[in-house]
């Protein structure tokens, strides 16, 4: 384990900081959905999974910028380096922002991502990196006496997932933004789940974010990229249709959908589990 502990360090880009139009947008609509899902309370520890993503930068500073209407609670960045760059070139600039941060962060190599696409595991590559990414993400929360578990997901991983876990996981669901796992001990919780991604992306720019190429080479090929391009091509005829998919979670009519199987005969069954990919 790699860690970093920053105390009180200068932090010249939060004391420099300008409130843009777009910034208090943003953090109007993230304090909005962690009061809709009671994501954050008093004196919570909050661990952010920093992948190394603009999104996750995103996350970190909005996270740790004083808030109008949350509680009190800590933030600890933490990253899990996958490995694919065996020289973790990435991982220098990483530890610069994250250093220029008022914030607690820990860094941990690992080699989830060849372990991922080792010979072993060829189909699903996203489905064990994820998996294994959780379980340092799990042990870094007990270590660092975090309860809550901030991901970087915003509004359109939410539509998208919903339409990857219909497609291969044959179930309608999607990554909640409050989750209980556990029984309870840790909630993951995703505070852009009401943010598009689009906005998320122009704040990073706009706050001059490191840009950290992904080496992974399932990135460009991941069901998620092809279900974005999918929804990108809809979208050409219906500029709503993100938003109409979004707001379609809300309005479910049960009496409407299919009842589960009761009888089946020659043993069709499910055959892949919902997607996880992170
Ligand atoms: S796309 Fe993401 S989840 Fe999938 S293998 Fe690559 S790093 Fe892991």
């Amino acid at each position: 384990m790699v860690t970093y502990r920053i105390t009180q360090r200068e932090n010249t880009f939060l004391n420099q900081r300008k409130e843009t139009k777009l910034y208090l947008h943003l953090k109007k609509w993230l304090e909005i959905a962690v009061l809709d899902y009671e994501m954050i309370q008093e004196n919570d520890r909050v661990l952010i999974g920093v992948s190394g993503g603009l999104d996750s930068f995103a996350l970190l500073d909005l996270l740790s910028t004083p808030m109008l209407y949350l509680p009190h609670f800590e933030v600890v960045a933490f990253h899990v380096e996958p490995g694919f760059d065996p020289e973790y070139a990435g991982l220098a600039t990483l530890d610069g922002f994250l250093a220029s941060r008022r914030c607690e962060y820990h860094l941990k190599k690992t080699d989830i991502g060849l372990v991922a696409h080792s010979q072993v595991n060829r189909k699903n590559p996203c489905f064990l990196c994820s998996r294994l990414r959780r379980k340092y993400i799990f042990e870094a929360a007990e270590e660092y006496g975090c309860n809550k578990i901030a991901f970087a997901h915003h509004k359109d991983d939410i539509i998208e997932t919903l339409l990857i876990n219909m497609f291969y996981g044959r179930e309608i669901s999607t990554m909640v933004p409050n989750q209980p796992v556990f029984s309870g001990r840790y909630h993951l919780i995703r505070p852009l789940a009401y943010i598009r991604e689009d906005l998320v992306k122009k704040y990073a720019r706009e706050s001059h974010f490191p840009v950290i190429q992904s080496k992974c080479p399932t990135e460009p090929v991941s069901r998620r990229a092809y279900i974005k391009k999918l929804l990108d091509t809809l979208e050409k005829d219906n500029k709503d249709i993100r938003e109409n998919i979004f707001k379609s979670m809300r309005h479910v009519k049960p009496d409407y959908l299919l009842k589960p199987e009761k009888h089946v005969i020659g043993g069709t069954s499910k055959t892949s589990a919902s997607c996880e990919e992170a």
